[in-house]
């Protein structure tokens, strides 16, 4: 543990009457506690980038307790088949205002990625294994993409959703005569519907009549490529480079010292507790340890927060907060990685868009069953940067929450029925020799993917802001702090805007502790 931090033994006892919920505990024994100035929760990049500001502004007495038996949440980099892939956060999106982009931007890590998502590179074909004709593709794509442009000042004042948008603005585009011929029209529709997945893979929604038009005008695009991708090591890397590890791992954090992994939070307490502890924070762990501190940095998942604030927090979250957790909305995106013994692709190709015919997509027995009806929602394959022997499958929803569920075995096999259906005609296709898929919603840690602004955001009135709201307690002191990418009024779901708001709630902690150093901003 900390040096700095100290075992504090408090009888609870003389709290009794005050604090009701410990009390069963309290009057058998003493617990002891590891006292400490403040407790972070979760050692994802907002938790990192939180325990990182703190120790680099002199402060050391606060510890990080972290569920998991790794840190990064979801940046996951993980070794498949002796190459680097990430199973969670992907690419570096954009260059102006990215504090990734700038904290490696001098570093030569960075490359642009190999998946460029065109109308030029991806090959789409439709499900009687067709490939799009190039001139029909270029003409349908680009209404689509001019609609995507447009987007921004289009959806300002739109009341509904995304897909009300783009179906709204497509059906105008394609009924003007001559622009789309009579022939061609089903293929427009399910160029359509594909893009309706794509863009539900960016938002994180289950389909894009969920996702508020407004709400998405919240979402700041930062200038520049969009899609960098990493020389070597993943994600990972700017986990390193918060940390100060990499590239001279000499000058490293001591950070170490103050994480406790496989720490899985079960309960805070921040308010009416007995006399001896009043204005402290007391967080409990599964394994039955406890931290008292001064100051708690939630950084957990909006989906955590979903499942576990009523039975986490006590006294309760005042309503305002309760308000975001149900309003704010996040969803399941999830990849599926698959190794193959040789390329059977194309050099110039990077990657595979899967179009559904009308009569395809209705009739479940010509797709092998309504158990293999998930499948339809796998969109897309991409190439995968630094391992020329992958491609990476994405799927999105309700049915990437039906995927995690499914063995190995099951998911390879379908996913193989899927691309010999498509593919099977052109290319030779050989069953992988290894897959590595994701499973973001299943895992209790996560419980999603990422966060986005639905319908419900709307009708709940609420916005990142009131999550990221300060709580004080009944003495005026903040206690209770809250970070991670969903608290974003603006970069929310990505890996920029949960490092923001890492600092922001440990610069909260440095200017009440005094302990900020104006001189080394
Ligand atoms: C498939 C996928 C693709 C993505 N692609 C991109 C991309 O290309 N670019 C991009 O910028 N972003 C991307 N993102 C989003 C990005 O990964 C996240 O926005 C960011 O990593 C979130 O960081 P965080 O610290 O807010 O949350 P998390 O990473 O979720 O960190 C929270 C931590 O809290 C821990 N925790 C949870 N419950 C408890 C508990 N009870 N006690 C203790 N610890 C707990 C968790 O284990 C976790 O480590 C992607 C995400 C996914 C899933």
């Amino acid at each position: 543990m900390t040096s700095s931090s100290a075992l504090l033994s408090v009888n609870r006892r003389s709290g009794f009457s005050l604090f009701f919920t410990s009390c069963q505990l309290l009057v058998k024994h003493s617990v002891k506690m590891i006292s400490t100035k403040a407790v972070i929760i979760g050692a994802g990049a907002a938790g990192i980038a939180a325990a990182c500001r703190l120790l680099e502004r002199g402060m050391n007495d606060f510890v990080v307790l972290e569920a998991e038996d790794r840190i990064g949440g979801r940046v996951h980099s993980v070794d498949f088949c002796g190459n680097i892939v990430d199973l969670g956060a992907h690419w570096v999106h954009g260059e102006k205002g990215n504090v990734v982009f700038e904290l490696l931007k001098d570093l030569n890590i960075l490359q642009t990625s190999v998946t460029s998502i065109t109308e030029d590179n991806v090959m789409f074909v439709d499900s009687s294994g067709k490939p799009v004709a190039p001139e029909k593709l270029a003409k349908i794509y680009g209404i689509l993409s001019e609609i995507e442009q447009n987007s921004t000042s289009g959806l300002k004042n739109f009341w509904g959703s995304v897909g009300d948008y783009f179906t709204r603005e497509f059906q105008r585009q394609i009924t003007q005569p001559g622009l789309i011929s009579a022939e061609d029209l089903p293929l427009a529709y399910s160029l359509l519907e594909w893009y309706s997945k794509f863009e539900k893979s960016i938002d994180g929604s289950d389909n894009w009549f969920q996702t508020s038009g407004k709400g998405l005008t919240e979402y700041w695009e930062c200038e520049g490529n969009q899609l960098w991708a990493w020389k070597h090591g993943g994600y990972r890397n700017i986990l390193d480079v918060l940390m100060k590890k990499y590239p001279n791992p000499d000058q490293e954090l001591p950070l170490k010292e103050r994480l406790q992994l496989s720490k899985e939070v079960t309960k805070i307490e921040w308010d009416s507790l007995p006399n001896e502890m009043r204005g402290k924070v007391i967080v409990s762990c599964l394994d039955g340890s406890q931290y008292i501190a001064d100051h708690v940095i939630v950084t957990v998942s909006l989906g955590v927060l979903k499942a576990q604030s009523k039975a986490m927090f006590s006294p309760p979250l005042p309503a305002y907060k309760m308000n975001a957790i149900k309003g704010l909305s996040i969803g399941t995106v999830n990849k599926v990685y698959m190794k193959f013994s040789h390329q059977w692709w194309p050099e110039d190709c990077s990657g595979f868009g899967f179009l559904w015919n009308a009569e395809d997509k209705a009739g479940s027995e010509t797709s092998g069953g309504d158990e293999q009806n998930w499948l339809k929602e796998v969109f897309m394959f991409n190439t995968v940067d630094n391992h020329p022997l992958c491609l990476c499958g994405w799927i999105v929803g309700p049915e990437a929450r039906k995927m995690e569920l499914m063995s190995d075995t099951e998911v390879c096999d379908s996913l193989m029925s899927l691309l010999k259906r498509f593919l099977g005609k052109h290319f030779k296709v050989p069953y992988p020799e290894k897959i590595l898929r994701s499973s973001w919603t299943a895992n209790p840690h996560f419980r999603g993917s990422y966060s986005f602004r639905s319908l419900d955001t709307e009708r709940y009135g609420t916005n990142a802001a009131s999550l990221a709201k300060p709580i004080s307690n009944t003495d005026g002191n903040q206690v209770l702090l809250f970070a991670g990418e969903a608290t974003h009024d603006h970069y929310y779901s990505t890996v920029h805007g949960a490092i923001e708001t890492g600092w922001r709630e440990a610069d909260r902690i440095l200017n009440e502790t005094r302990l900020f150093k104006k001189s080394s901003l």
